[in-house]
């Protein structure tokens, strides 16, 4: 039996390549210094699996912002618009493909970032791929063969991680009409052979191939695609270790295609999909060895060694010790580093971590696996198992996860808890005698930017150095200049900006019980940009209002109204790990009975405008769409729940961000919110064609300004988008707004960016006066 990981956190346990990589972007360090910051975590990772007795350790896993970025730029899949930026004097490798992954406006230059969207299932974003009809590709940027060559004067043979030729078509897009990406299979496979060549001159044995897009429904020609490609690959290089890694979901019905492969070894997520075992073995010519995926590598729970022994033994009984792999379910990129590091117990109690296990942990528990399956029993391996069964049982019965008063009171919801009183036409009407909006009102958001002297104003007080009135009395100067602001830029709809929040999800979850915190559980989002989920490892319930002091705060400070901030019950659950031990879907119903509490006790201090961001609700589709219905049901009710407490006047909005909502339509439009406002300026408002084609009812606000990118857009192009909008959009239900939030920007660019964006929304209201005139 041998052990090995898909992936281990590029990160580093202290956010080392965030630091260097936003330190080189804003042109504090150079170019060695980025690349030094890189090869110190990535000789750490290695040597820690090392360590720990991983017989296949992983190369390739790093990235300087995201691997399937890191493909299109080996590939040479590198849009025209960012050639200049290469040719540039003075420009390396790493300024184009930072340029691709976040959009270049200096030297003259102004281009706009690639589009990035969520990967699977998970909170991890990746950059989507551009393709033209009959596009070429060549061997580029070389990273997959430094990275390998990289380990090895580290003593360390690696098995180089290669997202699959096929997954990395799929994961793309046409650029053009007339043509299906996968049709560029052939012109893409001689830079797969050229690279895998180069790695077997270099002495690699193992390549693990990602190409998760087995785990979904495939067409005819894409299952030939990947039939063909490993197969050629076999044909070219029969001695080399070829291992296809799929995951998140089972194979389902790609399970004989899988098992037929020209390779050698096949991983498979048991953590998703236990069920598919039984049918696996029974498929699996003897030629290929199977890689039993046991420990979750989507959860921070400790591994039930009963469960994942009993797999392993059954593999072992099938068909021997031999061609079985132990490993984790997937990447651990989507867990954090280190749970040793947490040694703080006010926020993270002994009696909690004692459940918990992360990426490093993890590592111990896969090799554990091995040993126990390969029957070794020594005292030591022994107490590790005994411990597991403690562990196991106290949280079954621990106090602190379970409160009757919460599991009665989600028990006993009924339809009534999820309707308004009257439907949106009636409600739109009652809603414009109150507030007496501008037609194209403009609003943001929520967030406003987080800036340094905020972020060391939170990290002082969460020192000490601070008092929470000293704290207080700043995030409200901040807050009151935020408002002013708003007030100069003549925004109609105000928000206090959220300075007092570290994170949308975790300053809720620090409030409410069933929820607890590590300090540097930090999990990659995009880019450099990483958050840290809460664990909700117990019922949920609000102890009292979280937000009513600071946004009844800011509405004290204007006569125009505030618009109060909340996270919705469906995304705080898809941020977090979420506990195992009870359906997904009632843990959301406990958030969502929180979250309408504190809608309402908003409602009470006098707020009329109250937005309820679910920017996850896409993002937790189950993969296959058979499973949608199902998951979308519950969620959309969660929504609800939380958000038809109020009375008709109250106009509740909501926000989601990167959706496509095609498919999903009628879920959008079921949850009922007076207006939705969402992304739509990277993707030149073509995601509104969805709303338009539904005749969507309420009211809706495309995002004009892309936030995630430094660039500044100006007036007439948020006019051109929003005359985009208006030619498939009634201009009544229209708002105008940025795409999210603007924690992430510095205030000048948002300044010049708002002050644009009213700019656009009153030149298309003069136009409507004109057209009345
Ligand atoms: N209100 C949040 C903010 O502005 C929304 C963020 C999001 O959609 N991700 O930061
Ligand atoms: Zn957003």
């Amino acid at each position: 039996m041998k052990t090995h990981i898909l992936g281990y956190p590029r990160i580093g346990g202290h956010r080392e390549l965030k630091k260097a990589c936003e330190q080189y972007w804003s042109g504090k360090i150079s170019r060695n210094d980025l690349l030094e910051a890189g090869h110190n975590i990535k000789k750490h990772n290695w040597q820690l699996q090392k360590e720990a007795g991983i017989d296949l350790i992983p190369s390739n896993d790093f990235s300087f912002y995201d691997q399937v970025l890191d493909m299109s730029l080996t590939v040479n899949a590198i849009p025209k618009r960012y050639h200049e930026v290469m040719l540039k004097e003075g420009n390396s490798e790493q300024d184009l493909y930072f340029a691709m992954a976040r959009g270049y406006q200096k030297d003259g230059f102004d281009i706009t970032a690639m589009k990035m969207t969520k990967w699977f299932d998970t909170n991890y974003h990746y950059i989507v791929p551009e393709f033209e009809k009959g596009q070429q590709f060549s061997l580029f940027s070389t990273k997959i063969i430094d990275e390998f060559s990289e380990a090895k004067k580290q003593g360390i043979l690696t098995k180089p991680v290669i997202l699959g030729p096929v997954s990395y078509l799929l994961l793309g897009k046409e650029k053009e009409n007339g043509f299906h990406r996968i049709e560029l299979i052939n012109a893409l496979i001689p830079v797969y052979l050229d690279i895998i060549t180069q790695l077997i001159e270099r002495g690699v044995e193992w390549i693990q191939f990602d190409e998760p897009f087995l785990a979904l429904d495939l067409t005819g020609s894409e299952k030939e695609a990947l039939r063909n490609f490993y197969t050629t690959v076999k044909n070219e290089f029969p001695k080399l270790k070829t291992l296809v890694a799929t995951y998140f979901n089972g194979l389902g019905n790609n399970l004989k295609l899988a098992t037929s492969l020209s390779i050698c070894a096949l991983h498979i997520d048991l953590v998703r999909d236990p069920q598919q075992l039984d049918d696996v073995l029974n498929n699996l010519p003897e030629t290929l060895s199977i890689s039993l995926g046991i420990v979750d590598g989507r959860n921070i729970w400790k591994n039930d060694f009963g469960v994942s022994f009993r797999i392993i033994e059954k593999a072992q009984n099938a068909i021997g010790s031999d061609r079985i792999f132990i490993a984790p379910s997937c990447s651990l990129i989507h867990c954090p580093c280190d749970l040793d590091i947490e040694t703080d117990e006010k926020t993270l109690t002994p009696e909690i971590k004692n459940w918990l296990a992360f990426a490093k942990q993890k590592l111990n528990e896969v090799v554990t696996l091995k040993n126990l399956g390969s029957g070794k029993n020594e005292e030591s391996l022994l107490d590790r198992v005994e411990e597991r069964f403690d562990a196991a049982k106290s949280r079954l019965s621990s106090t602190t996860i379970h409160n009757q008063v919460v599991k009665h009171r989600t028990e006993a919801l009924t339809e009534v808890d999820s309707r308004r009183d009257n439907p949106f036409a009636i409600r739109k009407e009652l809603q414009q005698k109150a507030l007496k909006l501008p037609i194209y009102p403009t609003t943001t958001i929520g967030s406003f930017p987080q800036s340094k002297e905020v972020r060391s104003w939170r990290a002082q007080f969460k020192k000490g150095t601070l008092t929470q009135e000293q704290y207080n009395s700043l995030l409200r100067k901040e807050t009151e200049k935020t408002i002013r602001l708003q007030e100069d830029l003549e925004i109609d709809v105000l928000v206090h900006g959220e300075f007092e929040r570290n994170d949308m999800v975790e300053y809720f979850g620090e409030r409410l019980n069933g929820f607890v915190f590590t300090k540097f559980g930090w999990v990659q989002s995009y880019g450099s940009r990483c958050v840290k989920p809460p664990i909700i490892y117990g019922d949920v319930s609000r102890q009292s209002p979280m937000t009513v002091d600071w946004t009844v705060y800011a509405q004290s400070l204007t006569k125009k109204l505030v618009k109060g901030m909340l996270t919705g019950p469906v995304t705080i659950l898809q941020w977090s790990f979420v506990r195992n031990d009870q359906p997904r879907s009632t843990t959301c119903d406990q958030i969502a009975l929180a979250i309408r509490d504190e809608v309402k006790d908003l409602e009470k201090a006098g707020i009329k405008i109250i937005q309820i961001d679910e920017p996850a609700i896409r993002e937790g589709l189950p993969l296959l769409k058979e499973n949608w219905q199902e998951y979308l049901k519950w969620a959309i009710r969660a929504f609800r729940i939380a958000s038809t407490g109020v009375s008709d006047e109250t106009q509740i909005h909501t926000h989601m961000c990167y959706s496509e909502f095609n498919d999903i339509m009628h879920n959008i439009a079921d949850m009922d919110a007076d207006v939705i406002t969402i992304e739509c300026s990277r993707s030149q408002m073509e995601l509104l064609d969805s709303f338009a084609k539904f005749n969507y009812p309420n009211d809706i606000g495309p995002g004009v300004y892309d936030i995630h990118s430094p660039r500044v857009p100006n007036t007439e192009e948020m006019v051109r988008l929003l005359k985009k909008a208006k030619s498939v959009i009634p201009e009544k239900q229209l708002w105008v707004n940025p795409d999210c939030g603007l924690k992430t920007r510095h205030w000048e660019e948002t300044e010049k960016a708002l002050k644009a964006m009213v700019r656009a929304a009153k030149t298309l209201r003069a136009e409507v006066e004109e057209s009345i005139a």
